[in-house]
Order: C-alpha cells, then structure tokens, then sequence
C-alpha cells in the first residue's frame, strides 16, 4: 500500500502541474482539483469541477457537493462523508467555463476528456476502488461502456460493472446533482435516485476506510 501511495502522490503531482487544455486554447487557465489517497474503498467521478470548486481548491465544496453529500447522508452515510471516505475527481479536473448563455458550467468536450483520460486512468489504477460513483451521463458512459447509447433513466437505478485503468469496480450512477437539469423534477427520476443510493448503502455496508 505505502508502495501504491508514493507512485499515486507522483502521479497527483504531475496532474496538478498538467497545463494541457491552456496549450490547446480550450481553457484560460488550469487548476486540477481532486483528493484523496491510494486505497480508498469508494470514489466519486464527476463530470469537471465548479466555479466555487475552482475558486476554494477543495473537490466538491459547491452547491454540487452539498447535494451529493445530502444525498449520501440518505445511502446510510454519516454528515462529512464526502470528503472523509471517497477519493473525489471528475472526468476532467479543471473548470471549463460557463456555458454560452450563463446557464449552468460548460460541459467539456471529448476532446477535453480525451487529454484528461491518462489522469482519470491512473488514479483508478492506483486507488483501486471497489465502489465508484458517477455523477451524470458522461461520467457513467466513461466508466461503463454497457451505458452507453441510455437515457439516464435507464442508467440510474442499477449497477453496472465498470473498468478503466486496469481496474475493475462496481459503478453506481446518479444523476448530475447541480440543479441545473431538470431530469429531477420527475418523481420517476427521484425515485431512480433513490433506488441508486439503496444500493450505495448496501454496497458499502461493511466496507473498510481502505482495502
Ligand atoms: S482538464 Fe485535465 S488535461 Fe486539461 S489541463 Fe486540466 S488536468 Fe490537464
């Protein structure tokens, strides 16, 4: 494990250093925010961080992360779960923007997740998690190629296997948690989340801080 820990801690130093999507022209500046250590037992994968995110330099620390923590309070986990218990990352690491028209956070682009693939990789492939979870349809579509092609209501409810990095884990997808999309205003769509976080709990029952 220590072994683990000291290639991860290399790994997270040459991420946070990465300036790839500054030199493309895709974004004005780089600032990769994610957290954790090799081992953990649980993760979170997101789509890219947000403004407030962004500003503080603390993964999840957002309207984002006050819901996904709310909504992890209800799968059986005690307040501070978030930050305590999963290693926290996204898709890509760095804020890509507001969307044109100001509503809601650019989504990135393939490309962008293309450049950030290698990060997410390595990170998976060293803290090993048994449980991930994804936030929106292109983190589930990243981390289980079966998902892909779905409407998120076919996604969220279930579990899938996922992959990457040389790893395997169970994934359980729930939607994006910023408020913006209206998906949750469908009270079939509340209960999806419901039935994903039942099976967060019951997956997690028994789970140790690391493997
Ligand atoms: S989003 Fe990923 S690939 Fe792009 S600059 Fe940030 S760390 Fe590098």
């Amino acid at each position: 494990m220590a072994e683990r820990q000291g290639v991860l801690c290399v790994v997270q130093a040459e991420i946070a250093v990465c300036r790839r999507c500054v030199e493309a022209g895709s974004i004005p500046a780089a600032n990769p925010i994610f957290q954790g250590d090799a081992g953990m037992r649980l993760m979170v994968v997101g789509q890219a961080p947000g403004p407030a995110t962004h500003e503080l330099g603390v993964p999840y620390s957002g309207a984002t992360g006050k819901t996904l923590g709310r909504w992890l309070e209800r799968a059986g986990f005690p307040p501070g779960a978030l930050h305590e218990r999963f290693y926290l990352t996204s898709l890509t690491k760095c804020f890509p923007g507001k969307a044109t028209g100001g509503k809601g956070d650019r989504a990135p682009s393939a490309r962008e997740i293309g450049w950030c693939r290698g990060h997410l990789d390595r990170e998976i492939g060293l803290v090993r998690p048994a449980a991930v979870v994804s936030l929106g349809r292109l983190a589930a579509n990243a981390l289980a190629p079966a998902t892909r092609g779905l409407p998120l209501a076919e996604i969220v409810g279930r579990v899938w296997p996922g992959e990457r990095g040389g790893h395997a884990f169970v994934l359980v997808p729930l939607p994006h948690p910023s408020g913006v999309s209206h998906w949750l205003n469908d009270a079939a769509n509340r209960g999806r989340v419901d039935l994903a976080l039942a099976e967060l709990g019951r997956l997690t029952q028994g789970l140790g801080g690391s493997d």
